[in-house]
């Protein structure tokens, strides 16, 4: 169903430094606060937009997101952040963009199916396909032409940032920071397709499907969610992760003006 709202993006961090840099780019910003939050509206590289930051974890990103939606008329959303890596192809600094999203702790097994949301007779929610491809192609720009510019040569060197990969696939969210390699291959086992372990990405996906928003979810892996995920993991936040996002999203904005 597409919104008869004018077009308004809807910019989803969940902590701090993944927003990093952001904040300069937002002209004519006014800010509002609701529930503890801080939503800070204006244009952003020409597009309308509200920029949040939600916290960390399912519950804060769907009360952000449904105030983004109801209150501030966003008329979609995109999250962007980082992930452990749940698939032995991909490494630190590769990028993961959600086709669907499932949330890994949701369980009322044996009234639904495991991993079920009740009431939706779903466990995956799809993301909208043109959003994803637009990060997408935004992603391939900024990886071919712009990271070297945007991150140091000890950062690249240090997080092996050569032959970035930007994929497509499956992200799994639940209330847990994954940091043991036991309790990923459980999860692998049951979801023999998925790519990333996050904390906000599936709750996104299910307030959206409820207003029907179009939404999408990009994530940099910025861990391999073992016992050194948390290992420089605030560095690669601030050196590596935090400059792909504000370049892709720059790339991002640039395109919109076509698809809206
Ligand atoms: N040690 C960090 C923990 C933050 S929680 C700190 O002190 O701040 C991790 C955040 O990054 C969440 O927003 C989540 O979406 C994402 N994330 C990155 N790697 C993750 C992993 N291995 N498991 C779960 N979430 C992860």
């Amino acid at each position: 169903m597409k919104s008869t709202l004018p077009a308004r993006l809807g910019l989803v961090f969940a902590m701090e430094e993944e927003q990093q840099g952001l904040a300069e780019h937002l002209q004519d910003v006014q800010i509002h606060l609701l529930g503890k939050r801080e939503y800070r509206s204006g244009t952003l590289w020409g597009v309308p937009c509200v920029c949040v930051l939600s916290g960390i974890g399912k519950v804060a990103a769907a009360s952000t997101v449904t105030s983004l939606i109801q209150h501030f008329e966003v008329t979609q959303i995109v999250l962007s952040g980082v992930a452990g890596a749940a698939d032995t192809s991909l490494k630190v600094g590769d990028i993961v963009i959600a086709n669907e999203l499932i949330q890994h702790d949701m369980n009322a097994f044996p009234i639904f199916p495991k991993f079920e949301i009740p009431r939706s007779g779903k466990s995956r929610f799809a993301t909208s396909s043109e959003l994803s491809q637009q990060l997408s192609n935004a992603a391939q720009y900024f990886i071919q032409h712009e990271l070297a510019e945007h991150i140091s040569a000890a950062s690249r060197a240090q997080f092996g940032l050569d032959q970035v990969q930007i994929v497509k696939g499956l992200i799994a969210s639940g209330d847990q920071f994954i940091q043991d390699l036991q309790v990923l291959a459980a999860l692998k086992r049951e979801l023999p397709d998925l790519l990333a372990v996050e904390m906000e990405g599936a709750a996104i996906a299910q307030v959206c499907d409820d207003f029907e928003i179009p939404f999408a979810i990009m994530r940099t892996i910025s861990d391999e969610a073992n016992e050194h995920a948390h290992l420089n993991f605030k560095q690669f936040i601030h050196e590596v992760a935090a400059q792909y996002s504000l370049g892709i999203l720059r790339q991002f904005c640039a395109q919109w003006f076509k698809a809206n």
